[in-house]
């Protein structure tokens, strides 16, 4: 006989599951339509206690838990595998949706983990503080999934990685034990920080139920640019400018190449490009600020006068309006969903040394051309934080099967180069499905086998989230 789902819909009660086939594509085909996974059942707890309940009774029949906060990762990580021999079950986090506490004075917000992101800069916006974490999926990504990728964005360069805007977290165990680390402390060394291991983990050692996260104040003045500039060391030469002219109030410094604004502009034709006579690269610069009396605008200004005396850059624009600013970001933001329109793409997100971005781009672009004559090297990212997304659109006229079927041999290679020049092959978005075996590829051995040894001890049954960040199985 199998697992029986009954008391699984019991605690959650009627309305808070969903085992209609009809309904639950949304849970199992993800953001870029390549894995359509197979479950038979979501459950939508609303409270620690039912996600305790429901992970003690799933390890209790062997039943696998895939957490899913917003359906937006880019790897395949929130998506079940159900199969004859292990069945898996969804566990959204989308009813945990409560904003538990804002303390203005200690600068923290205790949230849910399904609360959505945009939502929640809104709610410390409200409360006249800046939860800094941001990125293009903001308007539908939740809190415990950020957590669960340490995701990056757009201001990296100022705030950190999510990892760094987490003071506290709540987890359940697989066996349904409560991890109560909800502490919103600057200072608490006592022994190992147990919530490390969470963040980032991407639902392979528990269910994170609530975060306690840090808040920033509210910056009054924002000043934001686009400027153009004629290759990638053109564009690091001003980001280091940047950094070292207006300091830590510089908080985001994004690329974009020729043709991922090329995509984006054909996307969204209501859109301008902000400097169609100059350069054939992009840089989307923002400086914020909360100091008395501080004009970024003015400063920003005088920072790109100065980098255009020494020849920094081709020409700039800065904003001058809010409107302006925000089409500004959409060029940024859409790249991702402009270049699902261009057909079949395969997508690497990686980091490198800044000082190796330009070699990385030339040596790898032209690699690709030459076995897949015709494909096109879609080139953006968080420049700031060394981190590309170099995603490979098919040739025009290509069967977009026949180009994915070569998936694994061109990101091995690309992989390869990042990697051989001192980078990651995974930046920011995780491991998931997608790049299982890389990982067991590229990670050391010693660390490999240390995660695992962490997992088994965390997860003994191998309940959570099987086949994410390992490929196969760790238990003995
Ligand atoms: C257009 C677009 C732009 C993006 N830009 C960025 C970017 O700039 N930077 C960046 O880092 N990412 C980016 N992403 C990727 C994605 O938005 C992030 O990875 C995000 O953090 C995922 O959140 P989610 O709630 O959608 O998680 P999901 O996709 O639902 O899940 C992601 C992983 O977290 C696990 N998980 C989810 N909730 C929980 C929980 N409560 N407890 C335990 N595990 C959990 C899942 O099992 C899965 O492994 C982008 C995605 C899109 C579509």
């Amino acid at each position: 006989m199998g697992p029986d789902l009954s008391p699984l819909k019991a605690i959650v009660g009627e309305g808070a599951y969903v085992e209609d086939p009809a309904l639950l594509d949304r849970y199992l085909i993800e953001w870029r339509g390549l894995y359509h996974g197979r479950s038979p059942l979501v459950l939508k707890p609303a409270s620690t206690a039912e996600v305790s309940a429901i992970m003690a009774c799933c390890t209790a029949q062997g039943i696998a838990v895939v957490p899913q906060g917003g359906n937006s990762g880019l790897v395949g990580g929130a998506i079940p595998w159900s199969s004859d021999s292990q069945l898996q079950v969804v566990l959204s986090a989308e009813r945990l949706n409560r904003i538990r506490e804002i303390d203005a004075a200690n600068g923290t917000m205790t949230a849910e983990a399904g609360c959505i992101l945009a939502g929640l800069q809104q709610a410390a916006a409200e409360a006249g503080l800046l939860f800094p974490l941001s990125l293009a999926a903001e308007g539908s990504c939740q809190l415990g999934g950020n957590i669960s990728t340490n995701a990056g964005g757009i201001n990296v360069l100022r705030y950190g990685n999510t990892r760094d805007l987490i003071l506290g977290l709540e987890v359940v165990l697989p066996d349904g034990r409560v991890l109560p680390m909800l502490r919103g402390l600057r200072k608490d060394n006592t022994g190992y920080d147990l919530k490390q291991l969470f963040i980032g983990a991407e639902g392979t050692l528990g269910f994170i139920t609530a975060a306690s996260c840090r808040l920033y104040p509210q910056p009054t003045s924002l000043a934001t640019a686009f400027v153009a500039v004629d290759s990638v060391d053109a564009a690091v030469a001003l980001y280091s400018a940047a950094r070292r002219d207006l300091g830590g109030e510089l908080q985001a410094c994004e690329l974009l190449g020729e043709l991922a604004l090329d995509f984006a502009l054909a996307y969204q034709p209501a859109l301008r490009h902000p400097l169609p006579a100059a350069g054939s690269w992009f840089v989307l610069l923002e400086a914020a600020s909360s100091r008395l009396g501080a004009d970024m605008d003015e400063e920003l200004g005088r920072f790109l006068s100065q980098a255009m005396e020494q020849g920094l850059l081709a020409d700039a624009v800065l904003a001058t309006s809010g409107a302006q600013r925000s089409q500004f970001w959409e060029l940024r933001h859409c790249i991702s969903a402009a270049q699902k329109q261009a057909g079949a793409s395969i997508k690497h997100d990686i980091s490198l040394p800044l000082s190796k971005l330009a070699e990385f781009v030339a040596k790898v672009s032209d690699w690709l051309v030459s076995q897949v004559p015709g494909c096109r090297p879609v080139t953006f990212g968080h420049l700031g934080d060394g981190n590309l997304h170099f995603n490979v659109s098919q040739p025009a006229d290509a069967d977009p099967e026949d180009f994915l079927g070569r998936w694994e041999f061109l990101s091995r290679y690309v992989h390869g180069q990042a990697v051989g020049l001192g980078g990651s092959f995974s930046a920011e978005h995780g491991i998931g499905t997608l790049k299982a075996a890389e990982l067991a590829h590229w990670r050391d051995p010693v660390e490999l086998a240390l995660m695992q040894a962490i997992k088994r001890t965390v997860d003994p049954a191998g309940i959570m989230n099987p086949g994410k960040l390992f490929s196969a199985p760790v238990l003995k």
